[in-house]
């Protein structure tokens, strides 16, 4: 029998359980996809506020991620709040220069209710050391501005025009989150070095469920781990969101 696909997620905990490691493992419990993690922060959440943040010493990072790569193999990696520059630096250094595992980067900047969840040294060593690794960088739309140092997009041309500067900064695709925006749909847009911008859409629900952005991610990472292609992942991780939004 052929080992199950399984995911290295790097992720923080959220005591709140809405977002972080424990959404990103019951989604990719939902695809079949087994989940190896690599903890970066420990937060005490509520969904109103970020109480407090620890971050994880570099040398537990590494040690992490050298353990769920010495228990076998991994599909794909995917990766959410780093927390601070010196996460960033440590997953930099310690994951595998193996180009065959693809990476989805769920670039976490600012939690729904606030927070700072990535200093600016870590934002700068995203953009310049993670992005060119990236197999897909997943914003929504205040975090592709952030990362541009670029104000917030207001139409969705300008949106294709952050896109395709995020594209210049090295990662394979980027698929920028409609869904802090408004209008009657939320359209995610992706851009790739063959293709694109492909609109995906969906209807806007009055949902506030927190932890969409690492549901989206890690759905996509677990489609891609399942074999799909990257157009195909993102496709079915948008309808699969929508529905885990209906059933609140
Ligand atoms: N807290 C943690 C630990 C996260 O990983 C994330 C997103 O990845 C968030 C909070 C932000 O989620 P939300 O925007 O739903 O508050």
């Amino acid at each position: 029998m052929s080992p199950r696909p399984t995911v290295l997620v790097v992720a923080a905990t959220d005591s709140s359980g809405g977002a972080g490691i424990t959404r990103d493992v019951q989604v990719l419990a939902d695809f079949s996809v087994d989940a190896r993690c690599v903890i970066t922060a420990v937060t005490a959440q509520s969904d109103s506020q970020v109480s407090a943040v620890h971050h994880i010493a570099p040398a537990i990072i590494r040690a992490q991620v050298a353990a769920a790569f010495e228990t076998g193999r991994v599909s794909v990696i995917k990766i959410g709040m780093l927390g601070n520059r010196a996460s960033v630096d440590a997953i930099i250094d310690s994951l595998p220069q193996d180009v065959s595992i693809p990476i989805v980067l769920d670039p976490v900047l600012v939690s729904t209710s606030g927070g700072m969840l990535l200093d600016a040294g870590g934002r700068d060593a995203m953009r310049r050391n993670l992005l060119p690794r990236a197999a897909l960088v997943t914003p929504n739309v205040p975090e592709a501005a952030a990362l541009l140092d670029a104000d917030i997009a207001s139409n969705e041309a300008e949106l294709i025009e952050q896109a395709q500067r995020l594209l210049q900064l090295g990662p394979q695709a980027v698929l920028i989150k409609g869904g802090h925006w408004s209008g009657a749909e939320a359209v995610d847009l992706l851009v790739s070095r063959t293709y694109g911008p492909h609109r995906i859409p969906s209807p806007r629900l009055r949902a506030t469920k927190r932890g969409t952005g690492c549901a989206l991610a890690s759905a996509i990472a677990a489609g891609m781990a399942s074999g799909m292609s990257l157009l195909d992942a993102c496709g079915y991780a948008k309808r699969y969101v929508l529905q885990m939004l209906r059933r609140q």
